[in-house]
């Protein structure tokens, strides 16, 4: 058993509660003029903690959006040179810490991230802005943040809608990993453990939005997951929720809720016992059909037909994701990748044949 394995500097503090100890942590890290960063949605909570932060000099920007587009980026940049600003703190989900991203890459600015969705971004070095129509990705260690703070207190209002979807963002991260045709062996135990708390937690959080103990378990899970996508491979299932947001506009968590049954249920024949183990983590008798039915019960859409794809976009899906040699397990050609889509649009699990 070989493995090759490079941690990210990760700096995380967890816990209910935890996020009232950001001033002193600001201390600590010697940061004293920081821009604040959230959604227009969430600017009541960048408020409260400029609030807090008095007497220093707390910016906001509250306008972090789906994708970061370029120009939000440089319209943060431009409000930060203006405050003098020497860190950011990005509070919200992907989009939020995606802009706090984008500045650390443009402009070595060093972020904080206190993530009140469950994308895992915060534990990854990778970055995305969209330039025109054109997404830019690439990995970078600048964009991990100094220090991330896990407060499942602020996600306790997260509604069901986006709680679903963006849980099912962190469970795929770790299925691709877990289903890897080479597992790595030090990435296993946390691919498994935060399936586990996000498939338990999950349903508990459909009950009852408010449950703080189902809340930690999915905030730890997305913590462990995005660990685990920092430092582990990405397969066919990432490169299609890329081509269908970058060149179709999906929305980037229901896209990875939606695709896992059916990239499981492609991936099962060639790596059945990994898929077994996901299954067990599951709780479920099958993967894909438990994902599914688990999805579907936390507001994930039921087919690509719902998120406004037409059945002859599909051909060109298809062409855009085998473009280049695919990472996956199963080799992936446009002919099953098409029967794939075909599945996905229609909401069926019906069996792939490479013939
Ligand atoms: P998001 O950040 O767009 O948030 C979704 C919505 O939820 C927003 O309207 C936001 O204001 C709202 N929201 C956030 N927290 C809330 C709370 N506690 N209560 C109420 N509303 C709240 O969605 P997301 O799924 O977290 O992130 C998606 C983005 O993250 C995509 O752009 C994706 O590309 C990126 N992403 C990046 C990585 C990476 O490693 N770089 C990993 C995963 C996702």
């Amino acid at each position: 058993m070989g493995f090759a394995f490079k941690s990210l500097p990760w700096n995380v503090l967890f816990g209910s509660g935890t996020s009232m100890r950001l001033p002193g942590e600001l201390d600590v890290l010697g940061f004293e003029r920081p821009l604040i960063l959230s959604t227009p949605g969430q600017a009541a909570r960048a408020e409260h903690f400029a609030a807090m932060l008095e007497p220093r000099p707390a910016a906001i920007f509250a306008e972090a959006k789906m994708h970061t587009p370029l120009p939000t980026v440089l319209a943060a940049l431009e409000r930060a040179r203006e405050l003098g600003s020497d860190c950011t703190i990005a509070i919200g989900g992907g989009s939020t810490i995606g802009l706090g991203k984008g500045l650390a890459l443009k402009a070595s600015l060093p972020g904080i991230a206190i993530p009140t969705t469950y994308s895992g971004s915060e534990m990854t070095n990778i970055w995305g802005y969209q330039h025109g129509s054109k997404k830019e990705i690439g990995r970078s260690e600048s964009v991990v943040p100094k220090l991330t703070i896990y407060d499942p207190e602020l996600t306790l209002d997260l509604p069901l809608a986006v709680s679903g979807p963006s849980a099912f963002n962190a469970i795929a991260h770790c299925v691709v990993n877990a289903t890897a045709v080479e597992p790595n062996p030090m990435l296993l135990p946390w691919a498994f453990e935060a399936i586990r708390e996000l498939a338990a937690g999950l349903p508990l959080i459909a009950a009852d939005l408010h449950d703080i103990d189902a809340r930690r378990r999915c905030l730890f899970g997305a913590c462990l997951a995005g660990a685990v996508i920092a430092t582990g491979a990405t397969t066919l299932h990432h490169k299609l929720c890329h081509v269908l947001g970058g060149a179709f506009g999906t929305p980037h968590a229901q896209t990875h809720a939606l695709l896992l049954p059916h990239t499981v249920a492609f991936n099962e024949p060639v790596v059945p016992d990994a898929t077994r183990r996901v299954s067990e983590a599951l709780g479920a008798g099958d993967a894909a059909a438990g994902l599914r039915e688990l999805g579907l019960s936390v507001g994930v859409v039921p087919s690509l037909r719902e998120l406004g794809l037409r059945e002859r976009d599909l051909d060109e899906v298809a062409r855009l994701a085998t473009a280049a040699p695919v990472n996956n397990p199963r080799a992936v050609s446009f002919e099953n990748l098409r029967q794939l889509l075909q599945n996905v649009f229609t909401g069926e699990l019906a069996p792939i044949d490479d013939a």
